[in-house]
């Protein structure tokens, strides 16, 4: 344990995913001996991401504006809607090049264990957005793991009602995965090879 303000850094970078305890001391003492400037523009950066950077009200995909610049785009097609569990997974489909339609960011799948029941996700937004006559396609594009399964399996049930096409995205992605950890062609191709659920 260290004294005051010092604890209080470590204290906070380890609350941060994926920093352990160690961690936490090594960029404490890290920016301990750091030049001042530097460490003045990691806060001043800090503090600017949380006060310009919100959700788009319609996808909830991150956004500097009140719509992202996905939705905003009119050469987007309306028909399609991919429904991901977290906006770091529209960058990874974005990076493929294979989609061309809309998103909607859930903002995390289905967990039991983690206490993450249906209402505690984007999903009845997701719902009014389906009376949107424009879309016919909904891709489900969940984590190719236990959570992510579990909530597609959820929305198709959901969507059953909406008389839409429900698609999900074809094998082939590395099981027990994030989206994210797909490289580019395995997942364009999974796109591309999606199948109605
Ligand atoms: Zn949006």
């Amino acid at each position: 344990m260290y004294e005051g303000v010092v604890q209080d850094l470590i204290d906070e970078l380890g609350r941060l995913p994926g920093v352990g305890p160690k961690s936490a001391q090594r960029i404490a003492f890290h920016l301990l001996q750091a030049d001042p400037v530097d460490v003045r523009r990691l806060a001043d950066v800090l503090v600017e991401v949380k006060q310009k950077v919100r959700f788009c009200k319609v996808c909830f995909n991150v956004s500097e504006e009140e719509t992202c610049r996905i939705c905003r785009d009119p050469r987007r097609d309306p028909s399609v809607l991919c429904v991901v569990e977290e906006y770091k997974d529209v960058v990874a489909i974005e990076k493929t090049r294979e989609y061309r339609g809309r998103y909607h960011v859930l903002g995390g799948a289905i967990s039991p264990i983690d206490g993450v029941g249906p209402d505690q996700l984007r999903i009845k937004e997701l719902m009014s957005r389906l009376g949107d006559s424009q879309i016919t396609e909904v891709i489900l594009a969940t984590d190719p793991n236990l959570e992510g399964e579990a909530t597609a399996t959820y929305l198709t049930r959901q969507l059953g009602p909406f008389g839409l096409k429900v698609t999900r995205l074809a094998s082939g992605l590395p099981v027990g995965g994030d989206l994210e950890y797909a490289d580019e062609v395995t997942l364009g191709r999974a796109f591309a090879g999606r199948r109605e659920a």
